[in-house]
């Protein structure tokens, strides 16, 4: 079986073989226990170093979330620039190998009001992972964002969780925040394999209504690799999305 990546990040296996377009929390618990993990890069994101600066806009210091973050790496490179990242994740494990993997201190506390939640810190709060389902995040209990950075996100979640999640999206962002979206689009009509299609209408339709929505970049990954599984088109895209009422 090979562990080799694609530019995306993602193993044939994670693709296409083993697991459905929609999995349960209890498979993505499990993923992270067989440490089948290949959404995972080493390094900092490629789109994110690219388009930084548009999720800035000539600030410095800003609040960024991380939605279903993982343990990527791009949490530290962003803290390390002196921004304060938030970040949420379903797997205690994958949180506590972020920590672990960056060299980094941490405090592992409840949230008030919020049973369901926990947060890992480091001990000044430069960055806080709180370990939760998703929906169970909520501006209450962490505020609002200037920045968002969401890589992988809407391929995670099942195709029903994608509207709720975009709502929920909305609401944390403050007055002024550039969100950053990326997502890997394929058109094969009657594929179904992972990563499930996000097509550029789905993402208009689902911050649309609330925000003006960029595409900012649409890159050709498609390989000889991505061929052989079966798919005609492989193309990663970031969108930028900032809210309508800033500009009203
Ligand atoms: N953004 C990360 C990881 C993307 S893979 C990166 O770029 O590396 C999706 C991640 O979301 C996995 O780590 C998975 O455990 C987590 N996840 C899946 N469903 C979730 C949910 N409902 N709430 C929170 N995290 C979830």
């Amino acid at each position: 079986m090979s562990s080799k990546t694609d530019a995306a990040g993602k193993s044939k296996d994670e693709f296409l073989a083993n697991k459905p377009a929609d999995m349960t929390l209890d498979q993505w618990i499990t993923s992270w226990e067989n440490q089948q993990i290949g959404f995972h890069l080493t390094s900092v994101h490629e789109m994110l170093e690219k388009h930084l600066h548009l999720m800035l806009n000539g600030r410095e210091k800003i609040r960024v979330f991380i939605p279903l973050c993982g343990k990527a790496v791009d949490m530290k490179w962003l803290a390390d620039m002196g921004h304060t990242v938030v970040g949420a994740e379903l797997s205690e494990l994958g949180i506590k190998q972020f920590f672990t993997e960056q060299n980094l201190t941490y405090v592992q506390e409840s949230v008030p009001g919020a049973p369901n939640v926990e947060v890992f810190k480091t001990p000044e709060g430069r960055i806080s992972l709180f370990r939760c389902d998703i929906f169970d995040f909520s501006m209450i209990i962490a505020g609002q964002f200037d920045g968002v950075w969401d890589r992988g996100s809407l391929q995670a979640l099942s195709t029903a969780d994608r509207q709720r999640y975009s709502k929920l999206m909305i609401t944390l962002m403050a007055k002024g925040c550039q969100y950053l979206l990326d997502t890997l689009v394929c058109t094969n009509k009657d594929y179904n394999g992972m990563p499930p299609k996000i097509s550029e209408a789905e993402t208009r339709s689902l911050y649309g209504h609330a925000c003006n929505v960029q595409l900012v970049d649409s890159t050709d990954k498609l390989s000889g690799k991505q061929e052989s599984w079966g798919l005609e088109s492989f193309i990663e895209e970031v969108h930028l999305i900032t809210l309508k009422s800033d500009s009203s």
